[in-house]
């Protein structure tokens, strides 16, 4: 970890969110470590994407939450999203965008208003297509890709935020093994950086790899621990009643049905 990066990331407190007239959130304290990779895990409706919004700062809610140690309330737009970097579930894109251009919204914190995008900016749009493999498609718009690469561009595009923390809701999403595998490598080196990482994963064997895991039901946390421990495994059991056993398989673990 890095010098710079602080012990926690994001910290929230007594976070109630509503969505419609549904009460979601239910007294949610969490506090994410920085430098670190933390999965949000849970059941359908747990409120995971509910959540990570919050989070964002996407929606309104009541509590507080702190961003690298600074009030999330009062940062200014532009510099909370120049240090929080956000991948949606199900983001609808303009199908006429171009891959360049999509990824090239990654740069707006960065940018003066109507300003043309600088050098950095440039390099930073050509590293994360090239990370993301959607370089050579940077000509094509985003109507005339599959679901799986579109979801490559947008990781690209919270790529080149270059920012310390990174949200993703369901960042696997259409992705096909080789490319769920370069996105675990693609996390561990932002990790490497000393950059934060939290994940909403539908994948219980990828959210195994990650290093903390904060799970969820019912809109509130009932664990949160390291993924090596064997209380997060009987947590993880336990949220999904006991359909799933967590097996430790090549030196890794893994959720299987049971
Ligand atoms: P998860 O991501 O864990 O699957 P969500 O955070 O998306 O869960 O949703 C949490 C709960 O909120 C679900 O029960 C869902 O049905 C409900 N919900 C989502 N959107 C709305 C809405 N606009 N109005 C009322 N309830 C909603
Ligand atoms: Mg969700």
């Amino acid at each position: 970890m890095s010098k710079l990066t602080p012990l926690i990331a994001i910290q929230a407190s007594g976070i109630n969110a509503s969505l419609g007239h549904a009460h979601i959130l239910k007294d949610i304290d969490l506090a994410l470590p920085g430098g670190r990779w933390t999965s949000i895990v849970g059941p359908n409706g747990a409120g995971k994407s509910t959540l990570l919004k919050v989070l964002a700062h996407l929606l309104p809610h009541t509590g507080s939450i702190t961003l690298l140690g600074q009030p999330l309330a009062k940062l200014p737009a532009k510099r909370r999203a120049q240090q929080m970097a956000w991948l949606g579930q199900n983001e609808v894109t303009g199908d006429d965008l171009t891959v360049w251009d999509v990824a090239m919204l990654g740069r707006l914190p960065h940018q003066a208003w109507l300003a043309a995008p600088s050098a950095a900016d440039h390099a930073a749009v050509e590293q994360a297509l090239r990370a993301t493999q959607a370089w050579d498609w940077r000509g094509r718009t985003l109507g005339q890709l599959s679901g799986g690469e579109r979801q490559r561009v947008l990781l690209a595009r919270a790529l080149a935020v270059q920012a310390q923390v990174l949200l993703m809701d369901e960042p696997l999403a259409n992705l096909d093994p080789p490319h769920q595998a370069d996105w675990l490598h693609m996390v561990r080196g932002l990790i490497a950086q000393g950059k934060t990482v939290v994940s909403v994963l539908h994948e219980i064997s990828m959210a195994l790899h990650a290093d903390d895991m904060l799970i969820m039901a019912q809109g509130r946390i009932t664990h949160q621990g390291a993924c090596g421990d064997a209380a997060t495994h009987r947590a993880l059991e336990m949220v999904f009643e006991g359909r799933i056993a967590i097996h430790a398989l090549a030196g890794q673990w893994v959720a299987l049905p049971k």
